[in-house]
């Protein structure tokens, strides 16, 4: 390890492969095995969101590569080994797959931070060993995706098969940049399927690390292309693309919309796991210290560019003054600073698009009448005047139908409401057109029950927030989306079912 000054002028020790990755000529993409530059010739370049400098450089992909990126992986579905292969075979490597990524968990963690901006110890923490484990969840399942025989008439025989979809185009987003890989890519391989996997503009670099490590552990060339590049170029590629059967997207609501509309052109099978605006609702018999820590995580974990971050806290009346001070205080604690420097704990937004974005719904909600009585302001202390840095943000004085409390603002921002009764609380934390998430506080195990079948979101947690395991599924209803990621849910997106007839 050496030291470098990547951050803010911190000196921190870089793995050596963190140097060579972001120091290196431009990044290139990965095509039918090999590292290929953009036929354009164009790169478009990474920027470290904790000072605005240039990180790396990285391979523009365009409709072109996109068109060579869905040959390579049409030939390795209907050539190649890997839907063929021994099942056992396929689960060896994806083991391999999420090995390699524990092993290389410090460099992809600093890689990552450097990328995105968030803090060290949640890529190291969450982010990598997460990522870890979906590919090790799902190398579980290869060999055991079975069909069904049919109780049919005596005179046939009928048994059904799970075969993969075929090629999968794969459009992910920049808050959990190598976590979403994972997610999309695991089942996709698991099932027998090749990809061709577009990471966000904002952070290419994790999957391209990614792409080196899957050839490493022996994916087969053109099971795994990756095309960085922008949504409206090499994105829209993907979702027109003839060769390819279905497209998995994690992002926002609008461009879910549009890609569901330009998927109609080809019919191809399409999921969606878009944005939020999720109700974190507290009751006044709840665990009040508990409540708060899970309020406060619940919104500004990860800068708050989570879709399912609790970010309209729903307190009841009797306790909203005393709990939003609470939560207040405790944010003021948060450590903000470049993701590398120790300690840190509230890390810039992605980029300086996101930075206006959320300065521009913080200046909307003061316009609204709502009162910020944390934050309400773009950080600029020194140190940090060049990075995307906003103050963690408690507004009060919000009702719902403000735009802050209706719209997806993606940063360190909560709206605190205050809620009447259990009705109120259901009433108005299902009035958004969002149905992701959703918190309960509460001691009342009845209560809990009721408000969690009455929440209309994919999930909803109890006495916790942003808990997840690859166990359980994830996935939105309403306008957040639909099909259900993680879990043996997954699988169902990444295969289809053939019946099969025989005369007896
Ligand atoms: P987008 O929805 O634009 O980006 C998500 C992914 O979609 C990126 O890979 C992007 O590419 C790609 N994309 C963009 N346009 C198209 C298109 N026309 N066809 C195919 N793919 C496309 O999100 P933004 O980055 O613009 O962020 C805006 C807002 O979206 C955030 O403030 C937040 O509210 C929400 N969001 C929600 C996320 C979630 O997890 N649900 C994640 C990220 C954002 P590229 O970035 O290269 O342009």
């Amino acid at each position: 390890m050496h030291k470098g000054d990547l951050a803010m002028g911190v000196a921190f020790q870089l793995e050596p492969s963190v140097d060579r990755f972001v120091k290196a000529p431009p990044r290139k993409m990965l095509i039918g095995g090999k590292w290929v530059d953009a036929v354009s010739g164009k790169t478009f370049a990474t920027v470290n969101p904790a000072d605005g400098s240039e990180l790396a450089r990285v391979a523009e992909g365009d409709a072109e590569d996109v068109d060579r990126a869905a040959k390579a992986a049409r030939k390795a579905f209907d050539d190649g080994p890997w839907p063929h292969m021994a099942p056992t075979e396929r689960q060896r490597i994806l083991l391999k797959v999420a090995d390699l990524i524990e092993t290389h968990g410090k460099e992809l963690a600093q890689l990552e931070t450097l990328d995105n901006g968030k803090a060290l110890f949640e890529t190291e923490n969450v982010d990598i060993p997460q990522a870890a484990g979906t590919f090790r969840y799902y190398a579980g399942w290869v060999n055991k995706i079975t069909g069904e025989t049919s109780p049919t008439d005596p005179g046939y025989f009928n048994f059904t098969l799970r075969e993969p979809v075929g090629v999968c185009g794969q459009i992910i987003p920049w808050n959990f940049p190598l976590l979403m890989a994972a997610w999309k890519l695991g089942p996709a391989l698991a099932c027998g399927n090749t990809v061709v996997l577009k990471p966000a503009e904002q952070t290419p670099l994790t999957a391209l690390r990614l792409g080196e490590l899957l050839l490493e552990a022996g994916v087969p060339e053109g099971v795994v292309n990756i095309v960085p590049g922008f949504g409206e170029t090499a994105g829209a590629a993907i979702v027109r693309h003839r060769m390819i059967d279905k497209v998995a997207f994690t992002g926002s609501t609008e461009v879910g919309k549009l890609i569901q509309r330009e998927a109609s052109d080809t019919l191809k099978r399409v999921s969606l796991e878009l944005g939020g605006k999720s109700p974190n609702i507290v009751f006044a018999d709840a665990d009040i210290a508990a409540a708060v820590q899970g309020a406060l995580m619940g919104v500004f974990f990860n800068q708050g560019e989570v879709c399912c971050a609790g970010t309209r806290l729903f307190v009841e009346q009797k306790i909203h003054d005393e709990f939003a001070a609470a939560l207040a205080t405790a944010a003021g604690t948060m450590k903000q600073g470049p993701g590398l420097e120790p300690g840190v704990q509230v890390g810039p937004l992605v980029s300086q698009e996101q930075l206006d974005r959320v300065t521009g719904y913080l200046a909307i909600g003061k316009k609204e009448g709502a009162k910020a009585i944390l934050g309400g302001e773009r950080n600029t202390a020194p140190g940090l005047e060049k990075g995307y840095f906003v103050k963690p943000t408690v507004f009060t004085g919000v009702n719902n139908d403000m735009r802050i409390a209706q719209e997806e603002i993606f940063g360190p921002v909560v709206s605190v409401l205050p809620f009447k009764d259990e009705h109120d609380a259901v009433f108005e934390g299902n009035r958004t057109l969002y149905g992701l998430a959703a918190g309960v506080w509460t001691k009342d195990v009845s209560k809990a029950h009721r408000v969690a079948r009455a929440i209309r979101a994919g999930t909803v947690w109890v006495n916790c927030y942003n808990v997840f395991d690859v166990v359980s599924p994830f996935g939105g209803y309403k306008q957040s989306g639909y099909g259900r990621e993680l879990s043996h849910y997954a699988l169902d997106l990444y295969t289809n079912v053939k019946s099969v007839w025989l005369k007896i």
